[in-house]
């Protein structure tokens, strides 16, 4: 398996080579301000006391506060915090937010964890990281196996710990807790807005166009539901248990309520099911990978049958199939863009909680749609312009030089 920080490392190279910039800033730009572990110790429901390793990355904070969110994985490694804290920097760049890129994690498997486990495990990490983060600092939000009721637990540590009102520390919380209705979709939302603006210049109609989805969860679905509502036809999508496929497209949203009542798709009655490999390589225009790093390799990239692909997951295409994909000509949406829908809805929710201003969904979701599309048609320009370099490429190129500029600016 690829180490995504080694990946990571090689996109900041690649880029840097085309940046022309020197030795000296492009080390800098390999290593991470700061990197915090450490052990999280709780008690399980039968008593027993165990711990579990932590990790707070915070990258690089050139364009402002530390953002990235924790993710609770069995799978978690210091290098896949790393690679994602790095990526977090990235999408922050490329998109114009004014913030730098953080990430944290917890190795653990949260579903062997009860409700009151994942509380205690959750706040216990919050105490520890506390002293390191704060709405000008560093601002964790939920990723992989955490959600908002897991930065409601975090918020309420911290807040105790030290002793302040800051809901600004925290976002994708609840509504009730200073969240926003629209943070729910908007990583979905964004992905969706993505694929519209990326057919859209391929001369591709988006009415009728095939979608394949990777990956059922939080973005999974709801970019199946815009782009739904957009005019696609999804054929398939996939979760852990299995892929389900059907030519004259799925019913998403029956789909959506099965999966969200806590069942797997391999249980499904109504459609054929195929292999997690072999939904990855079915026909059809866009192919949206929305599980987790590495699932586009060089093993299936010669075998992909889509002309785009966007990156719902963070890192889903390795460097090497990356190569592959640009020679067959398919078009890849990087994740820094593609999913930037996510931490553009955070940073939102973020602003709301220091101004007391409250907009409405469609409000929120139509600045959502102007950043996005802004960002795509700065990368497509560019792309279209350089023509030897993916989007992957160029949107590291443009979002690396923006750091870049901001660390200059400050002598660093
Ligand atoms: N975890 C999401 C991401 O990888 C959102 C981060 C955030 O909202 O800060 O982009």
């Amino acid at each position: 398996m690829a180490n995504p920080f080694t990946q990571a490392k090689k996109q900041i190279m690649n880029a840097s080579k085309k940046l022309k910039l020197n030795s000296e800033t492009t080390s800098k730009l390999m290593i991470p301000d700061k990197f915090h572990t450490f052990w999280v110790r709780i008690k399980l429901d039968n008593g027993r006391r165990v711990k579990f390793r932590g990790f707070r990355s915070q990258y690089n904070n050139a364009l402002g506060p530390y953002k990235g969110g924790i993710r609770f994985h069995p799978e978690e490694t210091a290098d896949t915090v790393l690679a994602l804290s790095a990526w977090m920097t990235w999408k922050c760049s490329l998109v114009g937010l004014p913030y730098g890129g953080g990430k944290g994690g917890i190795i653990c498997n949260p579903k062997e964890l009860s409700n009151s486990e994942l509380e205690r495990l959750s706040k216990q990490y919050a105490k520890k990281i506390a002293k390191h983060i704060g709405e000008n600092v560093d601002i964790p939000a939920p990723d992989v196996y955490t959600n908002s009721q897991t930065m409601s637990w975090m918020l309420e540590a911290y807040e105790s710990k030290m002793n302040i009102s800051s809901p600004g520390t925290f976002t994708g919380k609840p509504i009730e807790l200073g969240g926003h209705l629209g943070r729910i979709e908007s990583t979905g939302l964004g992905v969706a807005i993505s694929i519209r603006e990326a057919l859209k210049n391929l001369k591709i109609k988006i009415k009728g166009s095939k979608v394949i989805i990777q990956g059922f969860g939080n973005v999974g679905q709801n970019t199946a539901k815009h782009l739904e509502k957009m005019g696609s036809k999804i054929i398939g999508i996939s979760d852990s248990s299995t892929g389900i496929y059907d030519e004259k497209g799925l019913d998403i949203k029956k789909l959506i309520e099965y999966k969200n009542s806590g069942k797997r798709l391999i249980d499904y009655k109504n459609y054929k099911k195929i292999s997690n490999e072999e939904i990855l390589v079915k026909k059809c225009d866009v192919l949206v990978p929305c599980a987790l790093e590495n699932s586009i390799d060089n093993h299936n990239a010669p075998k992909i049958n889509a002309k785009v692909i966007a990156e719902g997951a963070n890192g889903p295409i390795t460097t090497e199939a990356d190569k592959i994909l640009f020679k067959r000509s398919i078009i890849v949406i990087p994740d820094i863009l593609a999913n930037s829908g996510g931490v553009i809805g955070s940073y939102f929710e973020w602003l709301m909680n220091r101004t007391g201003e409250n907009w409405d969904v469609k409000t929120y979701n139509k600045k959502l749609d102007m950043m996005i599309t802004n960002a795509f048609k700065k990368v497509f320009e560019k792309y279209k312009k350089i023509k030897t370099e993916n989007m992957r490429n160029v949107s590291y190129m443009i979002a690396i030089e923006r750091v870049v500029n901001a660390m200059k600016l400050r002598g660093r």
